[in-house]
């Protein structure tokens, strides 16, 4: 790969800026000649008032911004391949999309600089090193210098990685915030369509329906002119969700719904009755897991594990095992109701509290309190035998 150092103003970098709001990009600059965020480039991210004011401080105070990568597709021609978000926020700037404070606090556009601060930016330099390389040298580099500043998060490394038709056609559906489904995902899904979470999400779940990894996947489908498969799925699992469940929590961002709809999608639910469920479980104050509430009612409401169902205290524990063991005492049996009913020779044995567990008498998934009236210390074994009610 060779690299050229070369000096451009802000002046020539902006001319011909293009921001599109859609896709949350600057698209060009350099009279035409550049390319700001490639495909496999992340969208723009430093729209929060200071990455992006810190950039045009730093341009005020004649600060350097650092080196900036172009790669040269050809002689007239070029990408960045590291410095669009600082390129993207002078861009921005320069066209009025954004105001810094001045020295007294005031808000101040470009338009309304003092001219001497207008052609101090605008006469800036930038340090630019040109790359020119094949094209998996390029990818190479670019994983390497993004190191520095942000860094990629891992799907924005695979989109680069995999850049092509489906990644395009992918991020064009996943990845635009200006999608209006985006929000209706964002019930079920975590994450940002920026940062590629929500295509993350979506690949991830197809792939795992396939047996593959998001990586695998990405690789067979690198050629595709199409992303059927990816959207039917996505949008099979969401309507899935959206028909089960009536109600929508903030407990049902970020499941893992592709595997539920995998295990569960073949079984037929009322949604009336699961609704009645989902609130009678957010109300019942031994639910400690509204995360778990889901996949339990999926499964038929049987696997209480998932509810992490309020246990028994210590201090019930001890006077519950005191008053069974003084009893067991007089009576001659063992301090395990279980053991003291069987025929073996635990029949009389007294077990130490280490040695035991307390138990539902009435379990909780029949109305049964987590209270030391419904509480009963049986021996370890009889316990586990009892399942965890
Ligand atoms: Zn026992």
């Amino acid at each position: 790969m060779n690299t050229t150092l070369e000096k451009y103003t802000v002046r020539e970098i902006v001319d011909g800026f293009v921001y599109n709001e859609l896709e949350g990009k600057g698209l060009f600059g350099l009279s035409g000649k550049l390319t700001i965020q490639p495909e496999y480039q992340r969208n723009y991210i430093y729209a929060d008032g200071k990455k992006d004011v810190a950039v045009i401080d730093s341009l005020l105070k004649g600060y350097p911004l650092g080196l900036i990568y172009f790669n040269d597709v050809d002689d007239a021609h070029f990408e960045v391949l590291d410095g669009q978000q600082r390129i993207t926020s002078v861009g921005r700037f320069t066209t009025g999309k954004f105001a810094v404070k001045d020295e007294s606090g005031r808000e101040q556009l470009f338009s309304s600089l003092p001219s001497d601060k207008q052609t101090k930016i605008m006469d800036s330099e930038l340090l630019i090193y040109h790359c020119r390389g094949e094209e998996s040298e390029i990818k190479e580099w670019f994983k390497t210098i993004n190191i520095a500043g942000i860094s990629l998060n891992e799907q924005e490394l695979l989109n680069a990685i995999y850049s092509g038709a489906f990644v395009t056609l992918a991020k064009a559906e996943f990845s635009n915030s200006g999608n209006a489904n985006i929000q209706k995902w964002s019930a079920y899904v975590s994450g940002s369509a920026n940062r590629q979470e929500f295509l993350a999400t979506a690949l991830e779940w197809v792939a795992a329906s396939k047996g593959l990894n998001k990586e695998n996947y990405m690789a067979a489908h690198r050629h595709d002119n199409n992303i059927t498969e990816l959207r039917a799925y996505f949008t099979s699992v969401i309507d899935w969700i959206s028909g089960v469940f009536l109600d929508v929590e903030s407990e049902m961002r970020g499941l893992e719904w592709g595997r539920l709809y995998e295990e569960y999608h073949a079984n037929a639910y009322n949604p009336t009755a699961v609704s009645d469920s989902v609130q009678r479980l957010y109300a019942d104050p031994y639910v400690k897991s509204h995360k778990g509430i889901y996949e339990y009612i999926l499964g038929g409401e049987t696997d209480t594990k998932l509810l992490d169902v309020r246990v028994f205290d210590e201090a019930t524990k001890k006077a519950v095992y005191t008053q069974q063991t003084m009893a067991a005492k007089t009576d001659g049996v063992s301090n395990c109701s279980l053991c003291a009913v069987g025929h073996d020779a635990n029949k009389r044995k007294i077990w130490d509290l280490k040695d035991m567990d307390a138990d539902h008498v009435t379990a909780w998934s029949k109305g049964g309190a987590t209270s030391i009236e419904n509480c009963e210390m049986l021996c370890k074994s009889h316990n586990r035998a009892k399942g965890n009610r």
